[in-house]
């Protein structure tokens, strides 16, 4: 029999200050990243009565605000570390005492009920990638973080049942921003952050005419404001006659609500 819910996905809170989504699937149960405290962690996990077990923790890539806590919390909850090589090499100290399990970019993978491939993005870190993971015909992208939309995002988050993409900064609020400008350089080159208008072109060009949730993340709390970036991209989308696209927007430094592919509308 078909589960009612084969994928619900939850940010557990997205932003400089720490980034964490929980993934589950039937038994299968996982973050993407871990750059909270493990007791931040715990907090938000034992919520749904499960306990604190994980299966894994998968790194996007090595920055603080993504893995400083995934040692803590593989410790806390049982769970496996999955990353790449240089991710796992450049991340030294934040894996200390964590099991460690590598995979190889590009190559999907199985994690208990679910298929997961990683895929490169360019971002200032030893071997940034995103994941798209999919369990019964509903997949769910995630590219955070990112600095320029590329084809091979594009292709691996097209039809995507839900979307959770990056949208750091507006360039008008960024421009009169108090930001020193190297920093400012830092996160608009193509190898730092990606901008509203980058994420309502890379919304854009992945809608496939099904409806879809996009869930904008990482938001910068001095260069962006939820309501602006949602808009950005919803204004995009139905420019493009994408109308069935439904975004949403998490307030930097906070969690957003469940996402569960029975409740998006047009999936089975
Ligand atoms: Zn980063
Ligand atoms: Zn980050």
């Amino acid at each position: 029999m078909r589960p009612r819910s084969p994928l619900r996905v939850r940010v557990l809170r997205s932003g400089s200050s720490g980034n964490a989504i929980l993934v589950e699937a039937g038994p299968t149960r996982f973050l993407v990243d871990a750059g909270l405290t493990a007791e931040a962690v715990l907090r938000e996990i034992e919520e749904d009565g499960q306990g604190p077990r994980l299966d894994a923790i998968l790194l996007t890539h090595e920055h603080d605000d993504h893995a400083r806590g995934a040692a803590a919390v593989a410790r806390a909850t049982g769970a496996v570390v999955l990353t790449n090589e240089p991710t796992a090499r450049a991340a030294g100290v934040q894996l200390a005492g964590a099991s460690v399990e590598l995979f190889t970019s590009g190559k999907p993978f199985a994690l208990g009920t679910v298929e997961v491939t990683p895929f490169p993005l360019p971002h200032d870190a030893a071997e940034p990638v995103g994941f798209v993971i999919s369990r019964d015909g509903v997949r769910a992208a995630i590219a955070s973080d990112l600095g320029e939309v590329t084809d091979e995002l594009l292709a691996r988050a097209r039809g995507a049942d839900l979307f959770i993409l990056e949208a750091n900064y507006d360039l008008g609020l960024m421009a009169v921003s108090s930001y020193p400008w190297f920093l400012k350089n830092r996160i608009v080159g193509a190898q730092g952050h990606l901008s509203n208008d980058g994420a309502a072109r890379a919304a854009v060009a992945a809608a496939d005419g099904r409806p879809q949730t996009v869930c904008l993340v990482h938001l910068s709390e001095e260069n962006n404001l939820a309501p602006l970036a949602r808009d950005t991209v919803k204004a995009a989308l139905d420019a493009a006659g994408a109308r069935g696209v439904w975004v949403e927007a998490v307030r930097p430094n906070r969690g957003g609500p469940w996402w569960t592919a029975a409740s998006a509308p047009g999936v089975r």
